[in-house]
């Protein structure tokens, strides 16, 4: 534990964290409204029902499971400021019947879990072995535990009633936001921005203890379309022209030791194909193409694009079409002009005694888009590890202390844009 103020948060915390883990709200792909679960919608009016209880009167849910609510301010600041977490767990990995398991006071070893004979082992876990000493909390084996991301909506919602509840500490106006749909891409999509009326805004999506994140991937998608020409094989000589086979040969003409998921890591980017279909007639390949950097992204598109037209030119009779769309763009360009935010967040970090983690994110958060569309919002770290898997694991003293950053953060914006120092 980071100090007496996180000690004091942690009970709370906790017991937040295990309540709303339970509730299944992971998210769905093929999504036809929002959120694309019912879920979501019973962990969103819980989530109402508690900030009125702690004193948010105005908190509700509107039509697309979005959470609102206000804390008013007591500063002499005017910046209104923004707690955003989402309540959506990742398609990834099995998300119901979450039966969460507290380790009180962890003793560094293994941790062989009930269910599907899942084990932790801080041999392979560098960042567990780290945490011997906490209670940690895991799921049961088979499902995902959800800390990504109920444990960043159990600190915003810890820290926000103990602020509540707690009016000799200064603070800014501060708007609490909870989204729907953020695994599958669509946070940010139907977030009003007006309706929330934050100048700024900090997402409670991070793993690593002191992590704060202003770098997000620069994300693109691609699509490779192929038609062949299909014929019955008995009578196919000369004429067959196998849709599924140039298919192969693209992904193969491909590099694959490097601008792969698998052989890249820090700031370098990747082509990745993530769906194959394919038959003699038709083939599709979907693609994930990611960079920090705009050229480079736009050099690995190019690169993708050639490639599968060099090999579609060995074959006249099939037809190719390559379609790509942006997905998210990397928050730093849009967060640049505004280093009040970030510094705010170190200084908030670094008050509670961690020394801030500055990595950039192999990935997106609500706030790539948000940033884009005007609410500078960067990332911080909320306590969870191995996201999207049933070994998923969460430490109640690092959530303590995430909490505990928010509460030190409204400190430093009570009164104002604080200074960069
Ligand atoms: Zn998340």
């Amino acid at each position: 534990m980071t100090s007496d103020l996180a000690a004091a948060l942690a009970p709370d915390v906790l017991e937040r964290f295990l309540r709303y883990a339970r509730i299944d709200t992971q998210s769905r792909r093929e999504r036809e409204r929002s959120p694309s679960t019912p879920g979501q919608l019973e962990l969103a009016r819980l989530l109402v029902d508690e900030l009125r209880a702690a004193g948010l009167g105005d908190a509700d849910v509107d039509e697309h499971g979005y959470v609102m609510a206000t804390l008013p301010g007591n500063g002499t600041g005017a910046t209104v400021v923004g707690l955003i977490a989402h309540l959506d767990t990742s398609p990834d990995a099995p998300g119901a019947g979450v039966e969460p398991i507290v380790h009180e006071r962890y003793d560094g070893g293994r941790i062989e879990l009930p269910r599907g004979g899942t084990v932790l082992d801080p041999g392979e876990m560098p960042d567990l072995a780290g945490r011997a000493g906490h209670d940690v909390v895991t799921a049961s084996g088979d499902t995902l535990l959800g800390a990504d991301d109920k444990a960043g909506v159990a600190e915003i919602m810890a820290a926000v009633a103990y602020l509540a509840a707690h009016p000799e500490l200064p603070r800014p106006t501060l708007r609490v936001g909870f989204t729907p749909d953020e695994e599958i891409g669509e946070g940010a999509t139907l977030f009003d921005i007006e309706r929330f009326g934050a100048e700024c805004a900090y997402t409670l999506d991070g793993s690593k203890l002191g992590e704060l994140q202003d770098e997000t991937f620069t994300a693109a998608s691609a699509t490779v379309r192929i038609e062949g020409v299909d014929v019955h094989p008995g009578f196919a000589t000369g004429k067959l022209v196998h849709a599924g086979r140039l298919a192969a040969r693209i992904l193969t003409a491909l590099p694959s030791d490097r601008l792969t998921p698998e052989t890249t890591s820090g700031r370098e980017g990747f082509i990745h194909a993530y769906e194959i279909t394919g038959t003699p007639a038709q083939a599709r390949i979907e693609f994930i193409v990611r960079d920090f950097d705009d050229d480079l992204l736009r050099e690995h598109l190019d690169l993708l694009r050639h490639t599968a037209e060099e090999v579609m030119a060995t074959e006249p009779r099939a037809r190719m079409s390559f379609e790509s769309r942006p997905q998210y763009p990397n928050m730093r360009t849009h967060l640049e002009a505004f280093p009040e935010v970030v510094a705010a967040a170190e200084q908030a970090i670094r008050a509670e005694g961690i020394e801030p983690l500055r990595t950039p994110i192999r990935g997106g958060t609500d706030g790539s888009v948000l940033s884009a569309r005007g609410l500078p919002t960067p990332n911080l770290f909320a306590g969870g590890h191995e996201f999207h898997s049933v070994r998923e694991w969460v430490s109640v003293q690092d959530m303590a202390s995430a909490a505990a950053v928010v509460v030190r953060l409204a400190g430093i914006w009570a009164d104002g844009a604080p200074g960069r120092d």
